[in-house]
């Protein structure tokens, strides 16, 4: 359960005068919400800008000012000095949350890491080994063994590298650091929470405060965490899975997971089909797709699973996919589409299911937070609404994407290329 952050900060330097006075303003506009971003911008126009590193004496300072905070939360004072005592500012922490993998990597170089060969095989003997425990729990929370295998495999390798950094040094650097104070400030509370209440002994985890077998963020715990082996604890740090695992699934099932049900289904498009209604906006009964032409990526017929969109995570000349709600459940773990088909298909590979058929358009290479940052920019000069200027590539973006390559008569897959970076320049 990585979270994914907004990111403030750097803009590129570099353009032209006129167009950078105005970008600076549309960008202070857009992240007017945001006074830490919006002072990172420099009078004499947009410079690099990178939010300032903290300190360990800015740390220790916030404590200091926290400590208030947490202890009308709730947290008993003594527990409070207990826990944050020694606590350490990790710059580490704040460069990773700066460059997440799911949106610097390409979708098919995320993919080769995410579903290797190596993980697909280590998944198959995870589900041997754990095939009781795994069936149990898809008896009681109706969650596929396979999907549930799945998120095991990617956020710890099948328990692996549950995360070595202590959590609550994270989520205090994360909650001073203030792109999304609040929200980490509420997780560090709920941490301390579980530190106060024993039911944690060697707290740690990966950079975002994320712990356990399933990388669960403290807030999940309280919600949703799970004592399924019955010996009174909800454990989710220990050798034994079990907890993590059936935690994973009612979390899921929370979510709204649908039994049985498949996240998504490679397909193949017709030539001459329209890209437009390449997009979860758009979600059409099956029947409607296959008048379409659309059809398995496997040959024969789309089986009818109800509605569902056509993804194209790599643009019209990538591998496409038509996705079904569980895809916006396994959205609730991480919204980069990546991850979501990351997990999905590693859960079919584990299953049995072929690799991914499509090709991917390889020689293009990923933009730079910077390059993304620029793109959206361009776009809502252009007069394409992007939804902000914070690199993430979401939804509007995608839209704004395509409605520039439409006015461009360019096949409108929402891609954001250097291609389209370089005509928008
Ligand atoms: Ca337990």
């Amino acid at each position: 359960m990585r979270v994914l952050v907004k990111l403030g900060g750097s803009v590129r330097a570099g353009l032209g005068g006129e167009v950078m006075r105005v970008f600076a303003g549309l960008l202070a506009a857009m992240l007017g919400n945001s006074p830490a971003v919006a002072q990172t911008i420099l009078p004499d126009g947009v410079q690099t800008a990178e939010a300032k590193m903290g300190t360990q004496a800015g740390l220790e300072a916030w404590v200091e000012a926290f400590r208030t905070r947490a202890l009308e939360a709730g947290i008993p004072a003594a527990s409070f000095d207990a826990a944050m005592r020694g606590v350490e500012f990790n710059p580490k922490v704040v460069e990773r949350d700066r460059s997440q993998n799911e949106f610097t990597k390409t979708v098919w170089d995320y993919l080769d890491t995410a579903v290797s060969e190596d993980r697909v095989a280590l998944g198959i003997k995870a589900l041997q080994k754990h095939q009781a425990l795994l069936e149990r729990i898809e008896a009681e929370y109706g969650v596929e063994k396979e999907i549930v295998a799945a998120v095991w495999g990617l956020e710890s390798a099948y328990g692996t590298y549950r995360g070595d950094l202590p959590v609550l040094g994270s989520l205090a650097t994360l909650a001073y650091d203030g792109r999304r104070g609040a929200f980490f400030e509420a997780e560090l509370i709920a941490a301390l929470r579980i530190v106060d209440g024993g039911h944690v002994e060697n707290f740690t985890g990966s950079w975002a405060g994320a712990s356990g077998h399933t990388q669960f963020m403290p807030s999940s715990w309280e919600k949703l965490a799970v004592d399924f082996d019955g010996d009174g604890k909800r454990n989710l740090w220990g050798d034994d899975p079990s907890d993590a695992l059936a935690s994973t699934a009612n979390y899921l099932r929370h979510w709204g997971w649908k039994t049985g049900m498949p996240w998504g289904l490679e397909v193949r498009l017709p030539e001459g089909f329209d890209y437009v209604q390449t997009t979860e906006r758009v979600v059409k009964p099956v029947a409607d797709w296959v008048a379409l032409g659309v059809r398995p990526a496997t040959g024969g017929e789309l089986p009818d699973h109800g509605p569902g969109s056509i993804l194209l995570p790599g643009g019209a000349r990538g591998a496409a996919f038509l996705i079904f709600p569980n895809f916006q459940v396994i959205e609730k773990y991480n919204t980069a589409d990546a991850y979501i088909i990351g997990i999905g298909h590693l859960a079919d590979r584990i299953k049995g299911g072929p690799p991914i058929a499509g090709t991917w358009p390889r020689e293009l290479r990923a933009l730079t937070l910077e390059e993304r940052r620029e793109l959206q920019a361009l776009l809502a000069i252009a007069g394409f609404d992007p939804g902000g200027v914070d690199g993430r590539m979401g939804p509007k973006t995608i839209a704004a994407v395509k409605a520039f390559q439409k006015a461009r008569g360019i096949i409108p897959d929402g891609y954001p290329s250097l291609e389209i970076l370089m005509l928008l320049r």
